[in-house]
């Protein structure tokens, strides 16, 4: 069954929290492991990448893929898969594979940072995911380098360039904005889409973990003022796959441009996300520490009703809102094990 199929098999979701929003939507992150040290991320403390959790505390695939069918009876259609960074754990296209067996999964995306991109995309092609999200902060080599540690722009872009041949799409460019950082560049990257059919999106910078070191911040507001001095922009229609993203593009662009501004525009009204961390919690804000322990209910042998019932209960105690903006709050968590 394709996943196109299975989008019209439509189900009732009891996952509908305290303020009514109906979460469908599962983001996994199947690892905190990363090949990359992003600013904004996880920067380098003294040159010393953070710490990582040991094997035995991240969920094996066969524990995600039990909790995702929970998940999936329960309501949840839409998985993404994140991390960390996913391709770096073993098998991963298989474990793509599985999850597109799960009938109730109608839409499977990846989010990488595209270093191994190229590497794998037979194989992701063969588990029939076609949704990429591919964080891109930068378009200058030495400044890749100065944001995420790792001299490997050109295995990106190479990485996206032949996902693009080879049909993958849509194809989503990821830039954090940061001022003194990239903010000089937000008109070359949003040239990007009068070239190709890419949406480029650029996300405000949000205080999570270690990223204290991401340069200031800077609003979707101002970003879209810079960018229009490249040319017209046109709002566009919101549609089903869009999240929180506000859409626009330039006149006559195959591609397009997309803000997310979780600290200037909040979108926690029409959040519809939970969690799954590398270590097993189940998270149902990214800007809340409050989870639950899946794992060890898991490994102490519940029931699948016993772990529907945690779903249940984390879908209770999801928040109406974050308050990072007005109150200056932080996320202790980190982003690579929450999944961002
Ligand atoms: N390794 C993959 C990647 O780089 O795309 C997936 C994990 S990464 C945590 C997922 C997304 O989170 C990326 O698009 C990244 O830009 C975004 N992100 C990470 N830390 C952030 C922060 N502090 N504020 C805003 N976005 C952040």
């Amino acid at each position: 069954m394709s996943f196109s199929d299975k989008d019209r098999l439509g189900r009732r979701n009891q996952l509908v929290d305290r303020y009514d929003r109906h979460l469908n939507y599962l983001r996994i992150s199947v690892t905190d492991r990363c090949n990359l040290s992003c600013l904004y991320c996880a920067p380098r403390r003294g040159g010393q990448i953070p710490p990582k959790l040991n094997h035995e505390e991240v969920l094996r695939y066969e524990e995600i893929l039990r909790l995702v069918r929970i998940g999936a009876e329960l309501g949840i259609s839409k998985v993404r898969v994140t991390g960390g960074e996913p391709l770096v754990r073993k098998d991963l296209p298989k474990f793509i594979k599985e999850l597109s067996k799960i009938e109730a999964i109608s839409d499977i995306s990846l989010t990488t940072n595209g270093v191994l991109l190229l590497k794998y995309l037979d194989r992701l092609k063969e588990t029939g995911i076609r949704r990429l999200n591919i964080s891109l902060d930068t378009l200058n080599r030495k400044k890749f380098e100065k944001i995420t540690g790792q001299n490997s722009f050109e295995k990106v872009w190479a990485g996206i360039m032949a996902a693009h041949e080879m049909g993958f799409f849509p194809i989503k460019i990821n830039a954090v904005a940061m001022k003194g950082i990239n903010d000089d560049e937000f008109m070359d990257l949003a040239r990007l889409s009068l070239r190709y059919p890419f949406s480029i999106r650029f996300i405000e910078h949000m205080p999570i973990g270690d990223s204290a070191s991401a340069g200031g911040r800077i609003s979707a507001d101002e970003i879209i003022e810079r960018i229009s001095s490249v040319g017209r922009v046109i709002p566009v229609a919101h549609e089903s796959h869009d999240g929180p993203a506000v859409r626009y593009r330039f006149e006559d662009a195959p591609g397009e441009i997309g803000l997310i501004q979780p600290m200037s525009h909040h979108f926690c009204g029409q959040c519809n996300r939970l969690r799954l961390t590398a270590n097993g919690h189940l998270r149902p804000c990214l800007l809340h520490d409050r989870e639950i322990d899946l794992k060890a209910l898991l490994r102490e042998g519940a029931t699948d009703s016993e772990l529907a019932e945690r779903f249940l209960e984390a879908v209770h105690f999801k928040p109406l809102r974050h308050y990072l903006a007005e109150k200056g709050e932080r996320v202790n968590s980190r982003m690579s094990a929450i999944g961002g």
